[in-house]
């Protein structure tokens, strides 16, 4: 096994921005050394958040755990450095808005050593008990929706997973994280695909990578060709937006289409994102729970833009200290990619389990072009991969008719963006179309019925 497919495989519509990597491609992941105040929100995802289980004034030491899960939906979080609770207080976070989080002094003197024990084999561990002992160790998707991932690994009964589909696209525009952890740890992604493989019983794993990463396809392709009895292949993909997006992947890599409304497992599919595979492969190697992430830092606006493994809870501005001061032209920084990340108020705000990316933008990329009527050229429904009617459902949204957006499937939009960028008017319609969505979550449609 450990096929390379040789025909790039793709899907219908999508966009070709360009892909601005060849600022970050090449550099290899540097660790941030540890600065002195850490700040962990007990929200980091859609669910519940953790609960706190220590107190002001607690000494912590790095990767104990700090948070235990809220509920189902909802995963541990531990301390990413050695030191002491400070205070647990509603701190700003990358919304704008305060969440309730742990503030952690790191220990000045620490050699913030991690002394963890791996859990138990992972051979030996019922699936339920995997799922238990990925909850506790914090693990979600990194691939900046930070879903947890243990929600994802307990799979209905009757439900059978035939195929483990690891996202190594890494479509947005100028992130590189993904593509220098499957370069510099090769070895993880394709232990942590196997674990994953074997705990949800699949026959198989693919790894699906863009084109433009030839450098992480060689170095899966010479670790896989030494471990010939993995059932794991590559695919490459065409380099198109938004590839990595999980039902564009499955499409591309299986030509299955999954069903509005339902999700990969109901294809027998599980997705994950390379990031969250390597953390899966750390905590059975060294009992790491989820304290760090690589950051990649981008943009015009940056002197000095590079690949950071940094602890969780780092502000932003500490991230640019080390990276390289901002240059006097950065005008906007966004956290994550350009397509679907979000713009942030203060660099004061903490990197969190799906911050991916911090890129900044100075006035030639951030100037908004003036705004046109729609001419209904139709380009925002050729790029969208989802196969909806952008223009109508933005058009809908500004009029604030947003009960009507129900009609044309307005929640399976998934804000990637591919319309705004298409749209030779400036029409903002992926914004349009997320205060819609925002609506309707606030105010539900009741049913005539
Ligand atoms: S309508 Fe939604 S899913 Fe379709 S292109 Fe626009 S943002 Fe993407
Ligand atoms: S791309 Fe813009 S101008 Fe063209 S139909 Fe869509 S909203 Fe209208």
């Amino acid at each position: 096994m450990g096929l390379l497919s040789l025909f790039s495989k793709s899907f219908s519509h999508g966009v070709h921005p360009a892909h601005h990597k060849g600022q970050t491609e090449d550099l290899a992941i540097q660790r941030v050394p540890f600065g002195k105040r850490y700040v962990m929100p007990l929200g980091q995802h859609i669910g519940a958040p953790a609960i706190a289980v220590v107190s002001k004034g607690q000494s912590v030491r790095r990767g104990e755990l700090i948070a235990k899960p809220g509920g189902f939906i909802s995963t541990a979080l531990h301390s990413p450095v050695t030191g002491t609770v400070t205070e647990i207080t509603p701190q700003r976070t990358l919304d704008g808005a305060l969440k309730e989080a742990i503030v952690i002094e790191a220990d000045p003197y620490s050699t913030q050593r991690l002394e963890t024990t791996p859990p138990t084999s992972w051979e030996k561990l019922s699936l339920e008990t995997f799922i238990k002992v990925i909850q506790q160790a914090g693990i979600v998707g990194m691939g900046g929706a930070a879903f947890p991932s243990h929600v994802k690994y307990s799979i209905p009964e009757g439900v059978q997973i035939d195929d483990l589909l690891v996202n190594g696209a890494e479509c947005e525009p100028f992130l590189t994280n993904d593509h220098r952890l499957m370069v510099e740890r090769p070895q993880a992604v394709i232990e942590g695909t196997e674990i994953l493989r074997q705990k949800l019983g699949a026959k198989r794993a693919c790894i699906g990578i863009e084109q433009n990463k030839p450098e992480a396809i060689e170095a899966l392709r010479e670790q896989l060709a030494q471990q010939p009895e993995r059932p794991i292949t590559l695919s490459a993909l065409e380099v198109k937006y938004p590839q990595g997006a999980e039902k564009m992947l499955v499409k591309s890599v299986y030509g299955k289409e999954i069903p509005a409304g339902q999700l990969p497992r109901d294809i027998g599919v599980a997705v994950n994102n390379v990031g969250t595979i390597v953390a899966i492969a750390d905590l059975f190697e060294t009992g790491s729970p989820l304290i760090e992430r690589v950051v990649t830092v981008s943009g015009p606006g940056v002197d000095q833009p590079a690949n950071l493994l940094v602890p969780l809870g780092t502000s932003v501005r500490d991230v640019l200290r080390f990276s390289g001061a901002l240059n006097d032209k950065t005008r906007e920084i966004i956290m994550g990619g350009p397509m679907m990340g979000f713009p942030i108020a203060s660099l004061d705000v903490p990197i969190l389990k799906g911050s991916s990316g911090i890129l900044a933008f100075t006035e030639t990329e951030t100037a908004r072009p003036p705004e046109y009527t729609c001419i209904r050229c139709g380009r925002c429904l050729e790029a969208c991969p989802y196969f909806l009617n952008p223009s109508r459902l933005a058009l809908l949204s500004r009029n604030r008719r947003y009960e009507e957006t129900t009609g044309y499937h307005v929640m399976d939009c998934v804000e990637c963006g591919a319309c705004s960028y298409s749209c030779p008017s400036n029409i903002p319609i992926a914004q349009l179309i997320r205060t819609a969505k925002d609506n309707l979550r606030q105010h539900p449609v009741q049913d005539a019925a």
